[in-house]
């Protein structure tokens, strides 16, 4: 019997595992894939606070001060920051990295092992795990859900709830034309249904391109267009695809997101922010709170659904309230037409809204752009009264 079991070797359960096992519990992570961090399902966009948080820094392809947001009619506005707002990484080095550490802290790493299931004993849990050579089982007193949209843990643990989840398909390319240092973000409806196109500058002449919408639309159709028509046909002609990306992004917290013996982090909870899709630095916060919660709970040997309770107040405390009011500039954004769209992005461009934009924009907290840019231009609000009140 060990201590922790994680599920997943995503950011949110190598830093859990890493916490357990620094602390002294035995940790064993179970990761499906052989190779940790691939295939990579990123665009590998984070804020420099997200490496202030875990504590150490990894390569960085370029920094953002700026951003390029084209609309429907292919139209852009430039924002131009005064400092760095954002890190272009190589998403599966920075997996690799979390997970090292939680392997020099103890913890016993089982790539190419699926979790299939697990069920409640008396001391804890007992998980099945599918490994090359059959299936083994495994116990112990608690086990972590760090295993991303598609959750098994959650949904073996009756924690999975309704929730809006995007689709999303992108390549890394050869022959981009972006503005380095400039993300290019596009919105539309025939660009990007319910939700945005992306193209990051990774280097001289190579870039990331993608987009997320919600089923039924097929982001793989749309990204194909992306090639012949429309603003992002403007920084891929003559593009060529190197490696593609594609993956799920959950919306909506779960909550619960803890029962006996069950910790959720990550995107299994539901941390991606409603605003960006972003996901990482979100989980990590989330892996830090489950471990302080589980902490206290193992020691106590006392690992039942009340005891565990208090990490929803965490998550809530630390994260929830960016994430719930993500949700409502969520709600508000798919509430637009295309006409409605356009209009905003040219308020957007009126000088003092402009400013707004480019002194508070932080792609962890787009809550304080929506705040300072009302405040900027309280006449926005018409466009979605009741969602928007909040921000004045
Ligand atoms: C196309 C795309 C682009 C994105 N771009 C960004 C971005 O630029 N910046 C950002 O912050 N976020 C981005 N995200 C979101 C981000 O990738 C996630 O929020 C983040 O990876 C969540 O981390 P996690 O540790 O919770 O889960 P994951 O990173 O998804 O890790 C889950 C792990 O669990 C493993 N697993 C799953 N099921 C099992 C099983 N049954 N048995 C064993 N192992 C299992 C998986 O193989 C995986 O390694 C993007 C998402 C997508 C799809």
């Amino acid at each position: 019997m060990i201590d922790a079991l994680v599920i997943g070797a995503g950011p949110s359960g190598s830093r859990t595992a890493w916490n357990l096992a620094k602390a002294g519990y035995s940790t064993t992570i179970v990761e499906e894939d052989e190779i940790i961090g691939e295939p990579c399902q990123c665009a590998g966009l984070i804020t420099p606070r997200t490496f202030e948080y875990l504590g150490y820094e990894r390569p960085v392809f370029q920094e953002m001060n700026g951003a390029r947001l084209w609309g429907p009619n292919d139209s852009f506005l430039d924002f131009q920051a005064s400092e760095t707002k954002a890190l272009v990484i190589d998403r599966p080095d920075l997996d690799r990295s979390i997970a090292n550490r939680a392997i020099d802290a103890g913890a016993e790493m089982r790539a190419g092992h699926r979790y299939l299931g697990h069920k409640k004993s008396e001391e804890g849990i007992t998980a099945t795990v599918q490994s090359k050579n059959g299936k083994i089982e495994i116990k112990s007193r608690l086990i972590v859900g760090s295993d991303g949209p598609a959750s098994r843990v959650a949904r073996d643990a009756g924690l999975s709830t309704k929730r809006e989840v995007l689709a999303a398909f992108g390549a890394d390319v050869e022959g981009y034309q972006g503005r380095d240092n400039h993300v290019d973000l596009f919105v539309g409806s025939e660009l990007a249904p319910r939700f945005f196109g992306w193209g990051i500058p990774t280097g001289p002449n190579e870039g990331r391109i993608g987009m997320a919408t919600v089923l039924p639309n097929r982001p793989k159709n749309f990204f194909r267009d992306y090639f012949h028509k429309g603003a992002p046909s403007k920084l891929l002609g003559g593009a060529k695809i190197i490696n593609r990306v594609s993956g799920l992004i959950p919306f909506g917290t779960r909550n619960p997101s803890y029962t006996d013996n069950v910790l959720l982090t990550g995107d299994a909870a539901g941390m991606a922010k409603p605003t960006s899709g972003g996901g990482i630095y979100s989980g990590l916060i989330s892996a830090d709170a489950a471990f302080e919660v589980a902490n206290k709970a193992l020691e106590k040997n006392k690992l039942d659904s009340k005891t565990l309770s208090p990490y929803q107040d965490l998550i809530s405390q630390r994260i929830g309230g960016e994430l719930t009011k993500g949700h409502h500039l969520r709600k508000a954004f798919l509430s637009l037409s295309d006409d409605q769209l356009s209009e905003i992005i040219s308020i957007l461009g009126e000088p003092k809204v402009k400013d707004a934009i480019e002194k508070t924009g932080d792609l962890d907290y787009a809550s304080l752009a929506a705040f300072s840019v009302l405040k900027a231009q309280p006449k926005l609000i018409k466009f979605a009264p009741l969602l928007l009140k909040p921000f004045i």
